[in-house]
């Protein structure tokens, strides 16, 4: 064999060497052998540097916009004498250049023939390589550039076995007020906040876990559980740089924990997310902390709250839900001036507290279908006295919030009023307080629609939630119904906070001529305070409890409490 077949027969050796180890996609690439086999098939093609470029399209590669991989270099000065372009079906683009020294021999064409061969398998590997990366890319990661959700069920099922996931821990975050700090900052310094705020908790979680953007501000990791402490500390209070000039902003989040318990076995990828999702609703609720560990009785919570929306639909057709009447009573002379609707479930027999079910209900709009209902029932009850000859009273039907998007709310209302003929103004719709703008405005239309339809409007629990003097001042209310918060309790100092609040909360109502009602009066001592401040309407327990359908219409004949008798007592 002379030294040329011995040169072809070490470069087909070599070649098939590189071809095996760049054949199969599936395994990561044995990198250094790679190298190492170009290394040398160049040296026996005297070669002096192998350039690649990669571009994502063709008006990329006119623009000289890609990026460059230089594989072998023996930095000599040199010229390109080959070149390899391909063109994927994506549209990307890989070339590969191969140069020599100006002063070798040039390549031979049985040379060129062997080099274009093995560029070619080499930049055919590449883009394979390549193409995974970008459609990894796209399948992994939001058009941001943050981890998607794919991304996280990747990992998890990629971690697959049950003791892989021992001390670990799952997170679902929420940064606060996000849109306040778009607004100050503006959008380019809100991206920067978001993208630095990420960056040092996916530092912090390094490659023991991974992080992933659910959407907007919502984000969903796992990390070690040794690292808690230190993200949970980030994430409660975070400074956080938004630009270039160190300027920061401090960051809050809500956040729901669970700790993965050994050997956990999953039942699905979503399984996880069951579990921190709704710890994280809580959080945002703000009243359990800003951050909730996930916990057993969270998942018999959500199975109450099942059983209330699946029952609901039929236990409303099977008239379970009755209304009970609280009387709501004259301070000053005893007499029964009205009453509120309160409502009561009956199930299989057992009462149901309005709390165990309306907070339920006012998850979904099904709390509208009960308030007509009610509404509808009082009617009918007052229909029944007034044809009975009875005397009647005002009676106060509680709207939830969620009716502030119906826009056809007053049409409804009048509607059931009509069908049973009651005059207007013996129906009265207390209202809360309510926390949006938005709502605001809703409110401000609805009360101004039902007075003039001169059916009364109360503003409920007046003081409970984070009353704003601007809804007293806006809205054109009959009635301000004071929270027994407000109420000063027996034996409470005359200067005492509550007691000063009460007596100017009751002074402004009826200064700005509203009616004046208090609930939750309980004893003696506080009926004679509500008598000091002229507040002129009780209701509570020291009169009656809420009371069924028969119980009322007594009271309704009895017409007046013995109030002087009780407050001597
Ligand atoms: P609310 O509208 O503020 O009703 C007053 C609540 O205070 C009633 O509770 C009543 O039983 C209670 N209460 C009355 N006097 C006293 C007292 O002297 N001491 C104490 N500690 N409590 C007193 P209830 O009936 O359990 O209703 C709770 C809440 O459920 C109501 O608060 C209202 O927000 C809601 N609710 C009840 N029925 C309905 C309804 O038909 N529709 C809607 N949307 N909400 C309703
Ligand atoms: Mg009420
Ligand atoms: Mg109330």
């Amino acid at each position: 064999m002379n030294i040329k077949d011995e040169r072809m027969m070490h470069f087909y050796e070599l070649y098939e060497q590189l071809a095996s180890a760049t054949a199969n996609v599936n395994q990561p690439p044995d990198v250094p052998l790679i190298e190492s086999l170009l290394g040398e098939i160049s040296a026996m093609f005297r070669l002096s540097k192998g350039i690649t470029h990669f571009y994502r399209s063709p008006i990329d590669e006119q623009n000289g916009k890609g990026e460059t991989m230089v594989s072998y270099d023996l930095k000599k000065k040199d010229k390109p004498v080959h070149t390899v372009r391909f063109l994927t079906r994506l549209m990307s683009i890989t070339t590969m250049t191969v140069y020599m020294a100006e002063d070798e021999p040039p390549l031979t064409e049985d040379e060129l023939s062997r080099v274009d061969l093995t560029m070619r398998t080499t930049l055919a590997y590449i883009s394979r390589n390549r193409l995974q990366d970008i459609a990894e890319e796209l399948a992994f990661f939001d058009d941001v550039g943050y981890r998607n959700i794919r991304s996280f069920y990747n990992y998890l099922s990629w971690k697959g076995q049950p003791e892989s996931f021992n001390g670990m821990s799952a997170v679902n975050y929420n940064l606060r007020h996000f849109s306040l700090i778009n607004q100050e900052l503006g959008r380019s310094a809100g991206d920067t906040v978001i993208r630095n705020h990420y960056r040092h908790i996916e530092k912090m979680i390094g490659t023991k876990g991974t992080l992933s953007r659910l959407g907007g501000d919502s984000f969903i990791l796992i990390c070690e559980q040794s690292l808690l402490p230190e993200l949970l500390d980030y994430l409660t209070e975070a400074v956080v740089p938004y630009n270039e000039d160190g300027n920061t902003v401090t960051i809050s989040s809500c956040a729901g924990v669970f700790i993965i318990p050994e050997g956990y076995q999953f039942n699905h990828t979503g399984d996880i997310m069951e579990k921190i999702i709704p710890a994280c609703r809580l959080a945002q609720d703000g009243k359990q902390g800003n951050i909730v560990f996930y916990n057993e009785k969270m998942v018999s919570a959500k199975e109450k709250t099942m059983r209330v929306q699946q029952q609901f639909p039929k236990a409303l057709k099977n008239h379970e839900f009755q209304v009970f009447y609280q009387p709501k009573v004259n301070t000053m002379t005893g007499e029964l001036c009205g009453a509120e609707a309160l409502c009561r479930w009956f199930r299989k027999g057992k009462l149901v507290p309005p709390m165990e079910f309306i907070p339920v209900l006012e998850q979904t709009t099904d709390i509208c279908k009960l308030d007509f209902y009610m509404l509808e029932m009082v009617c009918q009850h007052i229909r029944k006295w007034l044809d009975e000859g009875r005397k009647v009273v005002r009676v106060s039907v509680n709207l939830s919030r969620k009716h502030m998007m119906d826009s056809r709310l007053l049409e409804t209302i009048i509607d059931i009023i009509s069908r049973y003929q009651v005059p207007h103004e013996y129906i009265e719709i207390e209202l809360t307080e309510t926390t949006t703008d938005v709502e605001f405005k809703d409110l401000q239309r609805i009360v101004g629609g039902l007075q003039e339809e001169s059916i009364y409007t109360a503003v409920d629990d007046f003081g409970m939630g984070y009353s704003s003097l601007n809804l007293i001042r806006v809205i054109p209310w009959n009635v301000l119904k004071v929270d027994r918060s407000f109420l000063p309790l027996d034996g409470e100092q005359e200067n005492s906070v509550r007691n000063i609040m009460f007596r100017y909360v009751v002074a402004m109502a009826k200064e700005m001529g509203l009616e004046c009602i208090v609930e939750g009066v309980e004893t003696p001592a506080q009926l004679e305070v509500l008598r000091k401040n002229h507040c002129e309407l009780a209701q509570g327990f020291l009169f009656d409890k809420p009371l069924p359908l028969d119980e009322f219409e007594k009271r309704l004949d009895m017409q007046v409490y013995p109030i002087e008798m009780k407050t001597a007592s």
